[in-house]
């Protein structure tokens, strides 16, 4: 049986400030236990497509104006980023957005501000966060803005975690990392995936990591989805080997 559809975008236009058009009619789905990889250069319009999901396009004077966002089924579209989280839907940003002045271990326990499940049961995920990112558990005590990129990349996916999602939506991970540490931190995801059930909607310029980590993929050009399939059929496409995967 197919898995369930739980994120749907249908056909949405998003404009900035009354008059950019960005998004053209962008639509895509995340399936129930999904990778799904949102590609694409500067520009194009993967981090829109993620603030658009999880309702953050307010402050920056961009709004929905055609098109629908379903979760599980249910028109989303009118929610507060903070009724999305406790639906199941994070969105970790671009550039991390730790709470520099904070440890790793406040920075984390922030991200359950909005469970009512007790103090139990935020102490075991926070457990379970430290066993998923060892080098967060040897930082507990740092002040983060302390702490390299890396650590403060697993902080952020750290703290999505300690709300419980069920998707988690992940903007450009790889940004400013070396190559092992990007390696290091798409494993987890990856393993997150498989053992937790946690589905990621994940926006990545770095197409050839993405395509060996995610299930599908939808490339973006200009604010139209312009190719989209399996992540297997993706990294064989010769359009893709040319424009996005470079060496190949
Ligand atoms: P990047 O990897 O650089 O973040 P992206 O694919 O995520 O690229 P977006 O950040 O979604 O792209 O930007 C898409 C387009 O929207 C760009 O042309 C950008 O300049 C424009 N844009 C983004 N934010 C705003 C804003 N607040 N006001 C006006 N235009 C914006």
């Amino acid at each position: 049986a197919e898995a369930e559809t739980l994120l749907e975008v249908n056909n949405i236009e998003v404009i900035y400030n009354h008059v950019i058009l960005v998004l053209k009619g962008v639509s895509l789905k995340v399936p129930r236990g999904g990778i799904t990889a949102l590609l694409g250069g500067n520009g194009a319009g993967k981090t829109t497509t993620l603030k658009a999901v999880s309702n953050l396009l307010h402050s920056e004077r961009g709004a929905v104006t055609k098109g629908s966002i379903l979760y599980r089924g249910d028109r989303v579209q009118d929610l507060s980023p903070a009724d999305l989280v406790k639906r199941g839907v994070v969105q970790v940003m671009e550039g991390r957005h730790c709470f520099e002045h904070l440890t790793i271990e406040e920075n984390l326990l922030t991200g359950a501000y909005t469970r009512r499940d007790g103090r139990g049961a935020i102490a075991a995920d926070l457990e379970k966060v430290y066993a998923y990112f060892p080098r967060l558990r040897e930082r507990r005590g740092s002040q983060a803005g302390y702490t390299s990129g890396g650590e403060q990349q697993m902080c952020a996916i750290g703290r999505a975690l300690m709300a419980a999602p069920e998707m988690i939506l992940l903007d450009e991970p790889s940004m400013g990392l070396a190559p092992q540490l990007v390696e290091e931190i798409f494993t987890i995801v990856r393993d997150l995936n498989a053992q937790e059930g946690v589905s990621f909607l994940l926006a990545e310029q770095n197409t050839n990591v993405a395509l060996r980590f995610a299930h599908e993929g939808y490339i973006l050009e200009s604010g139209r989805v312009v190719m989209e399939g399996s992540a297997a059929a993706l990294r064989e496409n010769p359009d893709v080997k040319e424009f996005y995967l470079g060496m190949s």
